[in-house]
C-alpha cells in the first residue's frame, strides 16, 4: 500500500461530527452583527507580503517570525494572510470604500501563521473579524463592545472578562514611548535578549513580556496614564460611561499594549481561564493611523477579531449547546420493489415538505442494518417501507429517540402532517 499523507502540522480538518457545531456559531456570529448593520466583505486569502510588512509592522512577532511567505512563479513575494484588518483596509482604499463614507463591515476566514501548535494555537485558525472606517468618536468602540457582549449571551458564553486599556493619540503615545525608552535604558541589565533588541524597535512590547523579571521591572515602570493628553483621556472616559451605562463590566489594563503597531486609543482584550494559556478569545481596539499607512485618506478605524476555535473550545467546555447535524427522518427501504419507489417517494417528501432533513438509505442492506444505519444517523425517526407498506400504499413511522412513543402504519398524506406538526 502507498504510503499515506498527513495534514500539515497546526492545521486541521473539521470533521463532519464538528462542523454543525461551527455553523452553529457562524450562524450566530452573522445574526448578530447583521442586527449592528454590518456587511459582509470578503478578501483573497493570499496578497502581497508588503502589504503585512507595512500594516502589522516589520518588527512584530507575525512579520519576523509567523508568516507564510513564498515567490509565486513570477518572483513576485507572496503570504498566506496572518490576519485579515490589512486585507479589509487594502480593498477598501483600493474600491475607494473609505471616502466620504462610513462603513461597517464583518469577514470570516482562515489566517496563517507559523507558531507552535498548541492547544487553542494553530498554524491555520479561523477568525471573525469586524472593521468599521469613517467613526472618529468613542461610541463605534462602545458598540464593537456591545456586540460582542451580545454574541456571548447569545452562544451562551460566561466567564469571560473584558480587558481595557488606551494608547492615547498617537502624539502621546510617542511621547511616553520616549520616556519609557529612557527608563529601560536605566536598568538594560534586567532585560532579556528579546526585551533589548524590542527596545530599538517596538518598547511599547516589552510591558507585554512574560518574563517574570521583566515583569517585576514593569511593575515599576512609567504608566502611559499619566502621559495621556486631554483629549485622550476624555475620549477614553466617554467609552467608559458608555459602557457603564449599558452595564458592561471592565477590568482597566495598563499592560495591554497588543502587538501591532497600528493602534491609538482603544485597545480590549475578551479573555478567559477556562482554557489555559490560551485565554484571549476576542481582540481589538482603534488603529486610526493604519489607512494612511497603506496609502489612503486619514480615515478613522476600530475593530476586533476573534478566534473561533478558542470560543468553540469555551463553549464546549462551558457544557454549551450540541448542535452537530442530524436528519429529521432515515427512510429504510426494505426489498427490491420498494428500494425502487424510494428514490422518487424522498424526492416527493422533499417537495411537500421544504424544511424536512431527509437522509435515504442507499445500497440496500437487511431490514437490520438499515434500522442500526437510521438509529446512527441521529434521525428522530425512521419512515420504513417494506412489502406490507407498498402493497397498502402507507409508510410505517418508528420514533428512534422517544422510547415511550409507538410505531404507526400510516397513509402518505398523515405522514406529512405528523412530520410537519414535529418540525414546525
Ligand atoms: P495571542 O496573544 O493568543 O497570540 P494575538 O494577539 O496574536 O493572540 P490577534 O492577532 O489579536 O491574536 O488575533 C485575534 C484572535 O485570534 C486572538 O484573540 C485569538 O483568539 C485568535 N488567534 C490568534 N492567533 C491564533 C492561533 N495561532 N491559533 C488560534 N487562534 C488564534
Ligand atoms: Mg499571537
Amino acid at each position: 500500500m502507498a504510503q499515506q499523507i498527513q495534514s500539515i502540522r497546526g492545521m486541521h480538518d473539521i470533521l463532519p461530527d464538528e462542523s454543525g457545531q461551527w455553523h452553529w456559531l457562524e450562524r450566530h456570529a452573522r445574526d448578530v452583527l447583521e442586527r449592528y448593520g454590518y456587511r459582509e466583505i470578503r478578501m483573497p486569502i493570499v496578497e502581497k507580503t508588503e502589504l503585512f510588512k507595512r500594516s502589522i509592522g516589520e518588527v512584530t512577532d507575525i512579520v519576523e517570525k509567523e508568516m507564510y511567505t513564498f515567490e509565486d512563479r513570477n518572483g513576485d513575494s507572496l503570504s498566506l494572510r496572518p490576519e485579515g484588518t490589512a486585507s479589509c483596509v487594502r480593498a477598501g482604499i483600493q474600491h475607494g470604500l473609505f471616502h466620504n463614507q462610513q462603513q461597517r463591515l464583518w469577514y470570516q476566514g482562515p489566517m496563517f501563521r507559523h507558531e507552535r501548535p498548541q492547544k487553542g494555537r494553530y498554524r491555520q485558525f479561523q477568525q471573525i473579524g469586524v472593521e468599521t472606517f469613517g467613526y472618529a468618536g468613542p461610541e463605534i468602540e462602545a458598540e464593537l463592545i456591545a456586540m460582542t457582549q451580545r454574541l456571548w449571551d447569545v452562544l451562551g458564553i460566561a466567564d469571560v472578562t473584558l480587558e481595557l486599556n488606551t494608547l492615547g493619540t498617537p502624539e502621546s503615545r510617542k511621547a511616553y514611548r520616549e520616556v519609557l525608552v529612557d527608563f529601560y535604558r536605566a536598568h538594560l541589565d534586567q532585560l532579556d535578549d528579546d526585551s533589548r533588541r524590542r527596545l530599538e524597535t517596538n518598547p511599547l512590547r516589552i510591558l507585554d513580556s512574560k518574563n517574570p523579571q521583566v515583569q517585576t521591572l514593569n511593575d515599576n515602570a512609567p504608566s502611559l496614564h499619566d502621559h495621556l493628553d486631554d483629549a485622550s483621556k476624555a475620549h477614553f472616559a466617554t467609552l467608559c460611561a458608555l459602557l457603564d451605562d449599558v452595564g458592561i463590566a471592565y477590568q482597566l489594563n495598563s499592560r495591554l499594549v497588543r502587538g501591532l503597531d497600528y493602534y491609538s486609543h482603544t485597545v480590549f482584550e475578551w479573555t478567559t481561564t477556562a482554557l489555559g494559556a490560551q485565554g484571549t478569545v476576542c481582540a481589538g481596539g482603534r488603529y486610526d493611523g493604519l489607512v494612511p499607512q497603506l496609502g489612503g485618506k486619514p480615515t478613522p478605524a476600530a475593530g476586533f477579531a476573534m478566534g473561533v476555535e478558542r470560543l468553540l473550545e469555551l463553549v464546549r467546555v462551558q457544557g454549551g449547546a450540541d448542535a452537530s447535524y442530524r436528519p429529521d427522518a432515515y427512510l429504510v427501504l426494505a426489498g427490491d420493489a420498494a428500494q425502487r419507489r424510494g428514490f422518487a417517494l424522498a424526492e416527493r417528501l422533499r417537495s411537500d415538505l421544504p424544511q424536512l432533513k431527509l437522509q435515504v438509505n442507499i445500497g440496500g442492506g437487511s431490514f437490520k442494518a438499515q434500522i442500526k444505519r437510521a438509529d446512527k444517523s441521529g434521525a428522530e425517526v425512521a419512515l420504513i417501507i417494506a412489502d406490507d407498506e407498498l402493497a397498502a400504499g402507507t409508510i410505517t413511522v418508528k420514533p428512534l429517540r422517544d422510547r415511550t412513543a409507538q410505531q404507526e402504519t400510516v397513509p402518505y398524506e398523515t405522514v406529512i402532517e405528523k412530520l410537519s406538526a414535529t418540525l414546525a
